[in-house]
């Protein structure tokens, strides 16, 4: 990703304000960019922003870098930074407040591909079949054909399980799933 400089005419109050009312964004303002956050995340190498850029991006309001980065679909939700933050923020929940934003806003961004597949997975079987989540993803990601030797590998030594576990009563998923669908729908509109 291209890095503008950060010019006044970037800056979105209305998206600044909104962010600070949600459970997660409350406390932004006090950041205090200690960096805590950012040297905890082990996955920070692959983001356009780390945590802590993220936390003063949004405190400057800059909703399209924010929900155009790949920051909020890399994050594995290891919860480092937000057990971590000696100001309580937790940036955790501020990228889980921010997918369904950006895919309201139709920000398309290749690594949000990963997160539909897992989600499609856990949908239909309850479990996360490792299997059935490489298969998948290989077929809407080309470039998992690289990873197949590694895949091969893993299957040898016992670690990719073939066989798909699937819960035997999903009702009450299948209405968790229901309902995040019906508050996308209403972010959208
Ligand atoms: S750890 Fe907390 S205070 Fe420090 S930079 Fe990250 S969000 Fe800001
Ligand atoms: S929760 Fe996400 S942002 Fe925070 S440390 Fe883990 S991977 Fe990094």
């Amino acid at each position: 990703m291209t890095k503008e400089p950060i010019v006044p005419e970037l800056r979105d109050n209305a998206f600044r304000d909104f962010m600070m009312k949600t459970p997660a964004g409350e406390k932004i303002t006090t950041c205090m960019q200690c960096g805590i956050c950012a040297g905890s995340c082990p996955v920070s190498h692959e983001m356009d922003y780390n945590p802590r850029q993220l936390v003063r991006m949004l405190q400057l309001g800059l909703k399209h870098e924010v929900l155009g980065s790949n920051t909020i679909w890399i994050c594995t939700t290891c919860f480092s930074c937000s057990v971590r933050c000696p100001r309580g923020i937790r940036p955790t929940e501020l990228m889980e407040t921010l997918k369904p934003l950006a895919i309201a806003e139709g920000v398309k961004n290749k690594n949000a591909k990963f997160d539909n597949v897992f989600s499609d997975v856990i949908k239909k079987t309850g479990r996360a079949s490792e299997f059935l989540l490489i298969s998948k993803y290989s077929l809407i990601d080309p470039g998992m054909i690289k990873q197949a030797t590694f895949g091969f590998s893993l299957f040898l030594k016992g670690k990719l399980p073939l066989s798909i576990d699937e819960m035997e009563e999903t009702g009450e998923l299948k209405s968790i799933f229901e309902l995040g669908e019906k508050k996308e729908e209403k972010v959208k509109k």
